[in-house]
């Protein structure tokens, strides 16, 4: 077994580099005893609407959190449909059942990956109570026709940007175009807490005062519960730690940026490996950097005994997922998303990668394309 040369992902070396400002913030959390809510996530909060552009920000537990409240602050109930996309991770479709509505699901774009816009008003029903597009990998769902369908059939469209923090879509901050935005700050992504949390971004101020409730056992005053909530409250540590590194998601956005670039331009002119493509309207910021090749498996072993740790999202649809089975929708439901499901593979990317892994990437995969990666049988034999 080769060492790894090139892991997926290495938040060892961001914390590293961050240690003692880090280090600073839990000291300062820890001496003013603010642990849950309080003012670390409420300095958090404004920063992070500051960076958004947007009016208001409200921190939770996660990503998921950020989803399900949101879509219980629109009032999305028990028997109610919301349409989302099978392409995605579970948790999109995990709120919406969570809330006692029914996930229906479009196919998406082979291109972006995202909601396939023509195909959305098919999926609208008098039940149709929310839209959720998935800005997946960090580029943006292709917006303008999804808003306005939602508008004209006066749907709210909640925006599930847990991939896309500051990806643009017209210039403008994913997250702040639809009713709300909902952010996960899951170590992994793109701006990552030292353990779980997510935020909600809203210009209304009825919603924003409703996510309040929601996100604190309903009290809007100590012990005086006007409606039934949950504890969701983003720990004052993590916010802590997410205001140490948010003024470094700007550039490190754009080194995920010029990573993409450097495979685009290794890989692009390969006949079997098709890299990903901004659509006009977008500004990716690269959470993942997926390219589609032949014999996908293969390939991610061949690159795995290359010493480079690759990844798959995701492997098996929701609409396949065992837990939807319910929802008696085969194979062959979505056969974009399903294509996705067996061709798309998951090269590194995280800012601190080097140019020699990035090339060391690039040659790998095109020798395991081109079926000349070295067969361990005569590695063995050697
Ligand atoms: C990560 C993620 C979530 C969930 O976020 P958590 O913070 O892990 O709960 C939701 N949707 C998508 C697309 C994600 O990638």
């Amino acid at each position: 077994m080769k060492s790894i040369r090139v892991p997926f992902t290495d938040l060892g070396l961001q914390h590293q580099r961050l240690r003692p400002a880090l280090d600073a913030a839990f000291d300062e959390v820890i001496t003013s005893g603010a642990f849950a809510g309080g003012p670390f996530v409420a300095r958090f909060e404004e920063e992070f609407s500051a960076f958004c552009n947007s009016r208001f920000a409200v921190g939770v537990g996660s990503g998921t959190e950020a989803l399900w409240l949101s879509l219980l602050a629109l009032g999305v109930g028990p028997g109610d449909e919301v349409v989302t996309v099978p392409n995605t991770f579970m948790a999109t479709a995990e709120a919406i059942s969570c809330c006692g509505a029914h996930p229906v699901f479009v196919d998406v774009d082979p291109v972006t990956h995202t909601l396939d816009p023509e195909r959305l008003g098919d999926a609208l029903t008098s039940r149709t109570k929310a839209i959720l597009p998935v800005h997946l990998y960090g580029h943006p769902a292709h917006l303008d026709p999804i808003l306005e369908l939602a508008a004209h059939h006066g749907i709210p469209v909640v925006e599930d940007a847990c991939q896309a923090h500051g990806a643009l879509y017209r210039g403008r901050q994913v997250g702040t175009l639809g009713t709300v935005g909902c952010f996960s700050f899951y170590p992994g992504k793109n701006l990552g807490a030292l353990g779980e949390a997510g935020a909600i971004v809203t210009e209304e101020p009825a919603i924003y005062e409703k996510l309040l409730r929601l996100r604190d056992h309903g009290q809007s005053r100590k012990y005086h519960h006007g409606i039934v909530g949950w504890n969701a409250r983003m720990d004052g540590l993590q916010a802590a730690v997410l205001r140490v590194k948010l003024p470094h998601l700007h550039a490190w956005n754009g080194l995920r940026r010029s990573h993409a670039a450097r495979y685009r331009s290794g890989l692009s002119d390969h006949p079997d490996i098709r890299v990903p493509s901004e659509a006009s309207y977008a500004l990716s910021v690269h959470h993942l950097y997926c390219v589609r090749v032949p014999n996908r498996d293969q390939v991610l072993n061949d690159m795995a005994d290359a010493g480079i740790t690759c990844g798959i999202h995701y492997p098996v649809p929701i609409h396949l997922q065992e837990a939807y089975r319910h929802l008696d929708l085969g194979p062959g439901s979505f056969p974009v998303t399903e294509r996705s499901a067996n061709e798309l593979l998951s090269l590194p990317i995280f800012p601190e990668l080097t140019p020699d892994q990035l090339d060391l990437v690039v040659d790998s995969l095109r020798h395991a394309v081109s079926g000349r990666a070295t067969p361990k049988r005569s590695l063995v034999m050697a």
